[in-house]
């Protein structure tokens, strides 16, 4: 089915592209407009674990596994991409969560296997068992992308359709719709349906459309070692560190532990202190198997999107129909199911049953 819907997709972020790209798929007009560059805010800086690990509603578990099936379909037709792999997770922590976790994910048929440190470094070589603090968790259908790998992927069905540079938008209602967005420039898309994917700037965003969308999006770091000759595979998610492989022989780290040392600016900038970004390497670097040197070739900080009770938020604004939002923490997980679901609602004008417990009209007050 196509639609001749013009549509403005707010945002070069993952959940912005894939929604632009999935429109345009599905036949509709399609612009996309964004403030700087594609990927330069959370989808440049993301760990980019794709999983549903741990426990969480039915509903939110269901929508990831989703978004995860549909990163295997994109796998399967080219699994040679480096920019996306799965070769499963491993998670390990301190005290007696993980064999609860364990059963958590066992219960909603998430597949999880129990290692000892023994096990964890048999399945995972790159890392050593004397790192691995108690038991693991073995979760072999998990996988990691680049985000800004995936971004350029998809950005290439929409060539001539991304304006880049453009300023903050500023969506434009008229007649009690909206009809478009204008830029701080003045640039003018007029459209029938506009859709939101603003990361960590959603809120402020609809709050010029006197709408309220909590927002709870922190402070966070992704640090990009040099490439080092180490052997990891999995995603790992340890006490003091998260990593996964990173095209060229690299490895992205995050973690939360120094999310009170980074400190923001009266004009947004965000700095830390290089000594957390050495610590964070000397913890991955303490989990390799052999003798690997880990150093730092970038470091990158800015907000994490979070909404402001955890949950995604996706749909059309109820106090302003033809405007559509797409504002969630792992976004990486969702961003192309996310994509596909918003892309549906908007052509078929049908709701998406999957996307109904995430609306963005339960903050109403
Ligand atoms: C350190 C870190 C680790 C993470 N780990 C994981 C993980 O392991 N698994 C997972 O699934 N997810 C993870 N995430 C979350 C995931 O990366 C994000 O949810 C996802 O990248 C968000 O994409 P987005 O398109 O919503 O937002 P963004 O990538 O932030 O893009 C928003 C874009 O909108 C633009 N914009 C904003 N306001 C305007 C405006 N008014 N006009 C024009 N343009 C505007 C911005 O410039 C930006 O380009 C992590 C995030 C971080 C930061």
């Amino acid at each position: 089915m196509t639609t001749d819907k013009r549509v403005v997709v707010v945002g070069g972020g993952v959940l912005g592209v894939s929604t632009a790209a999935h429109l345009r798929r599905d036949g509709a007009d399609v612009v996309l407009v964004t403030e700087g560059e594609l990927a330069d805010g959370a989808s440049g800086r993301s760990l980019a674990w794709l999983n549903s690990a741990g426990s969480r509603s039915a509903a939110y578990h269901a929508l990831r596994v989703a978004g995860i099936d549909r990163y295997r379909t994109l796998f399967a037709a080219d699994p040679g991409r480096d920019w996306l792999r799965f070769d499963g997770g491993l998670h390990w922590a301190t005290g007696s969560t993980v064999a609860e976790r364990h059963r958590a994910e066992i219960a909603h048929g998430y597949e999880s296997h129990l290692l000892t440190p023994a096990e964890a470094a048999d399945r995972e070589p790159g890392i050593t068992a004397e790192a691995v603090a108690g038991p693991a968790v073995h979760n072999p259908g998990e996988g990691w992308v680049s985000l800004p790998h995936l971004i350029e992927h998809l950005a290439a069905e929409l060539t001539g359709r991304i304006v880049t540079g453009a300023g903050r938008a500023h969506v434009v209602v008229e007649g009690g719709r909206a009809t478009g967005v204008v830029t701080d420039g003045g640039r003018r898309f007029d459209a029938d349906v506009v859709v939101l994917a603003c990361g960590a700037a959603t809120s402020a965003v609809v709050a010029e459309l006197g709408v309220h969308i909590p927002d709870a999006s922190p402070p966070a770091m992704l640090v990009l070692t040099e490439p080092a000759g180490q052997r990891v595979k999995s995603v790992l998610n340890t006490p003091r560190v998260a990593l996964r492989p990173h095209p060229g022989g690299a490895l992205a780290l995050d973690h939360s532990w120094y999310e009170d040392r980074i400190s923001e600016t009266a004009d947004g900038e965000f700095a830390i202190d290089e000594s957390v970004v050495k610590e964070l390497v000397a913890e991955a670097a303490a989990l390799l198997a052999g003798d690997v040197e880990l150093t730092a070739a970038s470091w990158k900080l800015g907000r994490k999107p979070v909404p402001g009770d955890g949950e995604p938020v996706f749909g059309e604004l109820a106090e302003v129909p033809g405007c559509f939002v797409g504002f969630t923490h792992s976004g990486a997980t969702l961003g192309l199911i996310a994509g596909e679901l918003l892309s549906h609602e908007i052509r078929t004008g049908a709701r998406h049953p999957m996307l109904e417990p995430f609306r963005p009209d339960r903050f109403r007050p």
